[in-house]
């Protein structure tokens, strides 16, 4: 399942710009998603190592880590837990996660605050349960997010992200400076106030002058949208025959195409975007798109 891929760098067709790809992850897997394949990749070799059969794992109730882990957990044979933030709800992303298997507790949002806990808790006497944490953050996530660094072929002026917990990002930094490329990596936080991303992704490199945060592309916050960014979503699929989610993907292809309206960016700049997946997040959204 988590055999070497390349993934492929698609030019996109565009009158703004003369160099945007695209490198699609989108397409690794359609369950095991985009940077979640990167980041589960290691996290279960490590699980396997350390003889682990039964992954526990954390998220909200659309979160596309949890399905991730469960796709994953169902084709490695081993079982799953994911713990839901808040109470029971029903969706599609959860309907997949219990097809693949996957035993879903939800937590209230207090209790769920300390995840350690929750686990401990759970699992004090079951030595066959492994920690995830939500959204798969840890220094193995970084190890496969590296690796997307490592299959490009080409060098490029800038790569850009979308950012969530900021692990991506992390691996993505470490792949370059591993790499000895001089890219400067533009991350765009989909929460508000996504300073504080920058702590996160010293946790895992200390190399950062070629980091760029955009903070102001949160529409509103984690999941929000605005007529503004559906527009867009709208026109971009219409015209590049490239599905993108208003979670993530959406506010770095919006970011992009705005920082290149401020000059930030020039339109011959060589520009790669990763497509980090979480096209499962359009579900639930469809009474946007009317
Ligand atoms: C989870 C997710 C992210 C966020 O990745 P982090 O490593 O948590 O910053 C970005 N894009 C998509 C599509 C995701 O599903």
């Amino acid at each position: 399942m988590f055999n070497k891929i390349y993934s492929p760098v698609e030019k996109i067709k565009s009158v703004s710009f003369s160099n945007l790809y695209v490198k699609r992850d989108d397409l690794i897997d359609p369950y095991i998603s985009g940077n979640k394949w990167r980041k589960l990749k290691y996290i279960l070799a490590k699980a396997a190592a350390e003889n682990k059969n039964h992954l526990v794992t954390f998220g909200g109730a659309y979160s596309n880590h949890l399905v991730a882990t469960a796709a994953a957990a169902a084709r490695a044979g081993l079982k799953s837990t994911g713990f839901v933030r808040g109470e029971a709800v029903k969706n599609e992303m959860l309907m997949l996660c219990k097809l693949f298997g996957m035993q879903l507790i939800f937590i209230d949002r207090e209790s769920y605050k300390n995840k350690q806990a929750l686990f401990n808790k759970y699992y004090q006497n079951d030595s066959s349960a492994f920690y995830i944490d939500e959204g798969g953050a840890s220094r193995e996530a970084t190890i496969g997010c590296a690796e997307i660094i490592d299959e490009l072929t080409e060098e490029y002026d800038h790569i850009f992200c979308a950012a969530g917990t900021g692990t991506t990002a992390a691996g993505l930094l470490k792949g370059l400076n591993n790499n000895n490329l001089i890219t400067k990596l533009h991350v765009i936080p989909v929460l508000k106030n996504g300073f504080f991303l920058k702590d996160e992704i010293l946790k895992y490199t200390a190399v950062t002058e070629n980091l760029f945060l955009h903070t102001d592309y949160h529409f509103g916050g984690y999941a929000k949208t605005t007529p503004e960014l559906i527009n867009f979503i709208k026109s971009f699929v219409g015209n590049t025959g490239i599905l993108i989610d208003p979670v993530y993907t959406a506010k770095m292809f919006y970011a992009i195409t705005d920082l290149k309206k401020k000059g930030v960016i020039g339109y011959e700049d060589k520009i790669l975007a990763i497509h980090t997946g979480g096209l499962l997040g359009l579900f639930g959204m469809e009474n946007k798109f009317e």
